[in-house]
């Protein structure tokens, strides 16, 4: 299959070269030229299928570039976790998409990303330096993606003084082919040295140089499988019936990928975007007008994007027509004060501790639970004890962090600090060479 500048107006690539430039020339996102469609009986028999098949099924519709026994061991090596479904309450199940290595559903698209440029590079013989700016998250689940991944060296730009200390933690005490690099300046700074790099020809002459951030087809199309996953898993439990999806939304790159699985024939009734009150989609949907505007802070700060990057391939699958958009679901705002109140009733009606950004979820999926007798799955998208003090805001109770975290908490910081000004960037890349 060959992919495409959502505008339509670059010539189609393959997937390679979509994973490795990242955006089109014309400055646009990738999406795949057409969606394909899963045979009847695969998805008649899903309920026996095990994820790494429903991987290599769902990602292998798209690309065919890969011959199917490396797919399948691309998919093997990015997911070694589990995802489970669990029913919290009659009729409401979380897909829990948090068990990687920092312990939220970026590690799905991260990994596999990692995975497959790899694959790619070691066919080539060639080497690649991927850049990225973060301002926490995104930095995390792509250093532990491409950690220790041959043929790649991961440079991370993050704001000094303006992560969290875990957060900082989990980027900086990898090392290996892991670097930090901790500018003195704002995340703002940080991704403008990023497209300064990207488009400095000098640089590009001694590395090939490129970027891994949340907008890559590499990390959307793997995420489609999960909510295949998630189907076959309700059927395990018993359930045959098309659930509602919800599922707490930022960039709207999970969103994108459940509106794909439910385009190939994924039985989904529909679906819920729910957002913190950073609510420029809830308004989309109520006014039928976008208005992207500057993010507000809140607990579920993975989600505070004011400009959803993905907006742009949902109007594409939507031809721009809210009312297509309105047929297939809805998109609720969720408040602080609600969130909050999600996570303690829901703690105290089933002792399950949500993450801020699951309660978003939840919260919103209880607003339509009156709707239809359906089932209801809610992506559950972080660990709730990457978030100790909303929780313990929320429940009272001190949550312990998982070993992992804790082993990181006690390793040596290992960065790099420089100045905001692109000279000291481009002389650590430069000269770094050899
Ligand atoms: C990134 C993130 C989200 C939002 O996902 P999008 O694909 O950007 O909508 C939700 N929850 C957590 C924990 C995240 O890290």
């Amino acid at each position: 299959m060959k992919f495409v500048s959502v505008r339509g107006e670059s010539r189609s690539v393959s997937f390679r070269d979509a994973l490795f430039q990242g955006i089109a020339p014309d400055g646009n996102l990738y999406v795949p030229s057409l969606i394909p469609v899963l045979p009847d009986e695969f998805i008649q028999q899903l309920k026996d299928a095990l994820l790494h098949d429903i991987g290599e099924r769902v990602i292998g519709s798209f690309i065919d570039e890969i011959p199917s026994e490396h797919l399948q061991r691309i998919i093997q090596k990015a997911w070694n976790f589990p995802i489970p479904v669990v029913e919290i309450e009659n009729n409401l199940f979380l897909l829990e998409l948090f068990h990687g290595p920092t312990l939220a559903f970026k590690d799905i698209g991260a990994r596999f990303m990692a995975e497959v440029m790899s694959y790619f590079l070691d066919q080539e013989q060639q080497h690649v330096t991927i850049l990225v700016a973060t301002s926490g998250d995104t930095g995390s689940a792509v250093a532990h993606g491409f950690y220790n991944v041959p043929n790649i060296e991961v440079f991370i730009l993050y704001p000094s003084g303006k992560i969290s200390h875990l957060q900082e933690q989990q980027m900086t005490t990898l090392g290996g082919n892991i670097r930090a690099i901790e500018v003195e300046g704002t995340f703002d700074d940080c991704q403008r040295l990023l497209k300064q790099a990207l488009n400095d020809r000098d640089i590009q002459k001694s590395r090939m140089l490129t970027t891994a951030n949340s907008i890559n087809l590499g990390r959307l199309i793997p995420q489609i499988t999960y909510y295949v996953w998630g189907i076959s898993q309700l059927r395990q439990l018993g359930h045959a019936e098309k659930p509602i999806v919800v599922v707490p939304s930022g960039n709207f790159g999970n969103l994108t990928a459940a509106v794909y699985a439910k385009r190939m024939g994924t039985p989904i009734q529909a679906f819920v975007a729910a957002t913190n009150m950073n609510d420029v989609v809830p308004q989309y949907f109520r006014t039928g007008i976008f208005t992207p505007r500057p993010s507000v802070q809140t607990m579920s700060n993975a989600m505070d994007v004011g400009n959803p990057s993905n907006f742009a391939r949902l109007q594409s699958l939507y031809e721009n027509d809210v009312n297509r958009f309105r047929n297939d679901g809805e998109a609720i705002s969720i408040s602080e004060a609600e969130t909050l109140s999600e996570i303690r009733r829901t703690y105290e009606r089933t002792n399950y501790i949500l993450d801020p950004h699951t309660a978003v979820g939840v919260a919103a999926a209880r607003r339509i639970v009156h709707q239809a007798d359906l089932p209801i799955i809610v992506t559950a998208t972080a660990h709730p004890a990457k978030f100790p003090d909303v929780v313990k805001q929320a429940i009272g109770t001190n949550i312990p962090l998982p070993p992992s975290l804790q082993a990181a908490l006690i390793e040596p910081k290992r960065s790099v600090r420089i100045s905001s000004n692109y000279d000291s960037l481009k002389q650590l890349l430069v000269i770094d060479e050899g």
